[in-house]
């Protein structure tokens, strides 16, 4: 084990240039700094930080005045974000009446008491700028060097404060591969009932992470044998296949290993996540979650699954992936197709996935913009063929569009126009038909 010195020199080497220069403007207005949260942990695993948090005895306004541009999102929790580092004034929190937010926060704590009111302690670590030490009050580096995740304090009384914390310890066992204590595996376990009264969206992030983390498969099968994956997202569950502790937990074991099998995406994740979900599933979801249209509609795409029915042509199918979906769908399709396939059979190419590579192949010799877009106009139809604005164009454009799907040859104004005729017929015939049956 480094001595706490040479563990601080080591962490203080790879703290960028800006976080040095905001700490210095703040020690200069009077400020005690100190690095705190996850970027010690990262560091002393040897992991590249993905932000640095700072910790100050200033207060917010203080802050303000020395950086008047930043943003002040959360200020009423004292912190300040300067360009994108967080600069959290210390402080100590009050008691936790709702389960999520503290009912005070005490300004004008010490690095203890901030330090105190951390999750687990190898993210209880702060460096002293000032007096160039690591402070680890709870132990932190020792836990770091044994790989395991224990809560600052009882696991209880800090899982009763913010359940969110239960799912967080899964979180940072999935990211760096640690064990969980076992007071505190028993803990989350008895108490996987409170995550119902944490908010989507601050599930949901921890959610992300561990699906975009390397250890992704077993914990979503740890998630669900806690009985915290049943809390967390219901709505996974319900289908029959789940009915049953065995068959539940096989059908999760099943999802967790198409998840495994995924590329680090976020989309075709969650879509690994939700295939075996009962319909409506997914949108249920994700409203709680409260997720971007953007998110949800991709997603909501690869759980449709690919339009390739056994006498397809396998080009239609690859054209029209690209025209309603674009590129990097068509890539997530593979992608998913793939995984769902290595976790249901170990093919590593599934019929599916070979047969739209021959769609791509024949596909070759149809550059995108032959087929992307109509050579014809709606302004065109309405003139030249004398269709009327509204149901009936809209309807005339779809057939043209799927018939330059199946053969983009046809994409000229000449031969569109023909088309429009025979469906024109078509219509007229199907109307009459549908006359005759009343
Ligand atoms: P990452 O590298 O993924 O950002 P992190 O440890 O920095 O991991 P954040 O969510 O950015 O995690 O939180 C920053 C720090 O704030 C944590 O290291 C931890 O000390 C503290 N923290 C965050 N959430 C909680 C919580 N719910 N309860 C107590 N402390 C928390
Ligand atoms: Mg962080």
């Amino acid at each position: 084990m480094l001595a706490k010195r040479d563990l601080f020199q080591k962490v203080f080497r790879k703290i960028p240039g800006q976080v040095l220069e905001i700490a210095g403007a703040l020690q200069r207005e009077g400020g005690r700094v100190y690095v705190v949260g996850g970027a010690i942990r990262d560091v002393l695993l040897g992991i590249e930080p993905k932000d640095w948090d700072l910790g100050t005895t200033l207060e917010p306004p203080q802050v303000l005045s020395v950086f008047p541009g930043a943003e002040v999102d959360g200020i009423q929790f004292g912190r300040v974000r300067i360009s994108g580092v967080d600069v959290v004034s210390l402080r100590a929190e009050g008691e936790y009446l709702d389960r999520r937010h503290p009912s005070c926060v005490e300004l004008g704590a010490t690095i203890e008491d901030d330090l105190g009111r951390r999750d687990f302690t190898v993210n209880a670590m702060a460096l002293d700028l000032h007096a160039g030490d690591l402070l680890d009050p709870f132990g932190g580096e020792a836990d770091l060097e044994g790989r395991v995740i224990r809560t600052v304090g009882e696991p209880e009384a800090r899982f009763s404060e913010d359940p969110l914390r239960i799912l967080r310890a899964f979180r940072l066992k999935a990211e760096l591969g640690f064990n969980i204590a076992p007071e505190v595996s028993r803990a989350a376990r008895n108490m996987a009932g409170l995550v119902s009264s944490v908010p989507g969206e601050r599930c949901f992030s921890e959610i992300q992470a561990i699906l975009l983390s390397p250890g992704a498969c077993p914990a979503i099968v740890e998630l669900r044998d806690a009985g915290i994956l049943q809390v967390v997202i219901p709505e996974i569950f319900g289908d029959s296949s789940f009915h049953g502790p065995n068959s539940q937990r096989s059908t999760v074991l099943h999802i967790a290993k198409t998840v495994g099998f995924c590329p680090e995406n976020l989309p075709v994740r969650l879509a690994a996540l939700f295939h075996l979900a009962p319909p409506g599933g997914w949108k249920e979801a994700s409203r709680r979650f409260g997720l971007s249209s953007k998110l949800f509609s991709h997603v909501k795409y690869l759980l449709k699954g690919i339009p390739l029915s056994t006498d397809a042509d396998p080009g239609y199918v690859v054209r029209k992936i690209l025209k309603e979906a674009g590129l990097e769908k068509f890539h997530d399709v593979i992608a998913l197709e793939i995984a769902k396939s290595l976790a249901a059979r170990g093919d590593a190419i599934p019929q599916t996935v070979v047969d739209l590579l021959a769609g791509v192949f024949s596909s070759r010799r149809y550059p995108p913009e032959s087929y992307l877009k109509l050579k014809i106009t709606g302004d065109d139809l309405m003139r030249e063929a004398g269709l009327s604005r509204g149901p009936e164009l809209g309807e005339a454009i779809e057939y043209l569009e799927e018939a330059v799907l199946r053969n983009p040859n046809q994409n000229t104004k000449e031969r569109l126009l023909l088309l429009v005729e025979e469906w024109r017929k078509k219509r007229s015939g199907s109307v009459c038909d549908e006359g005759e049956k009343k």
